[in-house]
């Protein structure tokens, strides 16, 4: 999709005359590559409105470069599509409160569920799980496996197969025991059907979750539009998780999703190991669905500095980012500021940073710098994992640079989404290399 849209943008570019037809054909040649990706057909007419709309190409002066606001129209009107204007649910301390998770079976419920758990576990709310699948066969152990993995109290039962008196009594025991986030894991069904809609509401009747999240995998595509909608309808969701961005889909259908059921999308699970969940950033995920997004325009800025970029371009154009590559990223944009901006171009900075001013946003990155600072050339050079198999060296590092762990996982889930990106971009980044002839 990416490359297809660069191609029309280009096309566009190196034609002499830049006039509305050449302007209407490559809007077509973009909603057409978006089709593709699944992106729904009405929000793509719609979508096709407002950039005729909000660029009027004659009035351009002779000066501007129509590229980067052809550019840029795409992207901020995806990333409008997308944005949640809402602030997430935020758990309340000291308080029981129940999330319950729903869709299909094999959107990744089970997996997210645990990632969830740890996640709110690391920001100091007392977190646990229950297990409410009597359906499937198995559902329980492999909640049970990830849930010891990630030292996280859970609840289920191998005897008693009624999904709500199970999940109304792991409820109530977690609730006696003053636990904060109580994350309440579903069955699906292969298809939508009226038994697990039942079975939806009876559950969510029984606990009254503050929060109910839909869980989506982003291979979805056109599909989304409806199933969102069916699932909304029966047990109404107020927040939805996109699975497998990780994936080779390009994740269009979560769009129709969010279009279609007016509800934020809050995280995005990025892989399968526990700690591949990442909160949801329109930008970023705008710049995954385009291909490179703003990563492209980061590295054009990069290369124009001139900065030491050898050894990084060299790693992500083989698809590998490694906490040293982080750490090199982070003193490049101490050096090239106003860093608001830069590490807004930059997918999981952008969250770090989100609502810091410049000085903030450069004592921030001094912090992260520093944690790089006291780890070992190992560790620098791994691919982060080793963090997570031997979690002493997170609490040695915050030590040694005077932070804290949350911190260092904080910059290694920036590592890892890196890492997921530079994977993603190994091909695309090749050929940029090739065609500029370079390094
Ligand atoms: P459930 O049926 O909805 O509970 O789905 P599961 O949690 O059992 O997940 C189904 C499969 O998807 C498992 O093999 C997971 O490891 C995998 N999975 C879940 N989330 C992700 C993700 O973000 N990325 C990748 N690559 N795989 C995932
Ligand atoms: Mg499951």
């Amino acid at each position: 999709l990416g490359r297809r849209i660069n191609a029309a943008v280009t096309d566009l570019t190196r034609s002499q005359n830049l006039d509305e037809k050449a302007f209407d054909s490559m809007v077509k040649e973009i909603c057409n590559a978006l089709l593709e990706a699944d992106v729904n057909v009405k929000l793509v007419a719609g979508l096709r409105q407002s950039i005729r709309r909000s660029v009027n190409f004659k009035e351009l002066a002779p000066g501007v470069n129509k590229k980067r606001v052809i550019q840029k129209a795409v992207f901020d009107e995806l990333v409008k599509l997308v944005d949640p204007h809402a602030e997430p649910f935020k758990p309340r301390k000291g308080k029981p409160n129940i999330i319950m998770f729903v869709g299909l079976q094999g959107a990744g419920k089970t997996t997210t569920c645990t990632k969830l758990a740890r996640w709110y576990q690391a920001r100091g709310f007392k977190s646990c799980l229950v297990c409410a699948d009597t359906f499937r066969a198995g559902a329980f152990d492999q909640l049970k496996q990830n849930a010891t993995k990630a030292r996280i109290p859970y609840f289920g039962s191998l005897t008693n197969t009624d999904p709500v008196a199970v999940a109304a009594e792991g409820v109530e025991k977690f609730k006696r025991e003053r636990f904060e986030v109580i994350i309440v894991d579903t069955s699906g069904r292969h298809r939508q059907e009226d038994a697990l809609f039942e079975e939806m509401v009876q559950i969510q009747q029984a606990v009254r979750p503050q929060q109910t999240v839909m869980v989506l995998d982003a291979s979805i595509g056109q599909a989304a539009e409806a199933q969102s909608r069916a699932f909304k309808e029966a047990a109404d969701f107020g927040a939805i998780i996109i699975t497998k961005t990780d994936g080779a889909a390009a994740g269009g259908g979560a769009i129709s999703a969010v279009a279609a059921t007016h509800t934020p999308i809050v995280f995005i699970g990025s892989g399968e190991h526990l700690l591949d969940l990442e909160r949801f950033d329109p930008r970023a995920f705008v710049g995954k669905l385009l291909g490179m997004g703003d990563m492209q325009g980061l590295m054009e800025h990069v290369q124009s500095l001139k900065l030491d970029q050898k050894d990084t371009m060299k790693h992500i154009a083989s698809g590998v980012f490694t906490v040293r590559d982080l750490r090199d990223q982070l003193s490049n944009i101490t050096k090239m500021g106003p860093l608001s901006k830069m590490a807004g171009m930059i997918p999981g900075l952008s969250n770090a940073m989100q609502g810091l001013d410049d000085a903030d946003s450069a004592a921030k990155l001094r912090r992260m710098i520093a944690i790089t600072d006291s780890m070992t050339d190992k560790e620098l050079d791994s691919d982060g994992k080793l963090f997570v198999q031997e979690p002493t060296r997170m609490t040695r590092v915050a030590r040694g640079s005077g932070t804290s762990v949350r911190e260092v996982e904080e910059l290694l889930t920036q590592q890892q989404t890196m890492a997921t990106m530079a994977k993603r971009m190994k091909g695309g980044m090749a050929n940029m290399q090739r065609a500029q002839g370079a390094m």
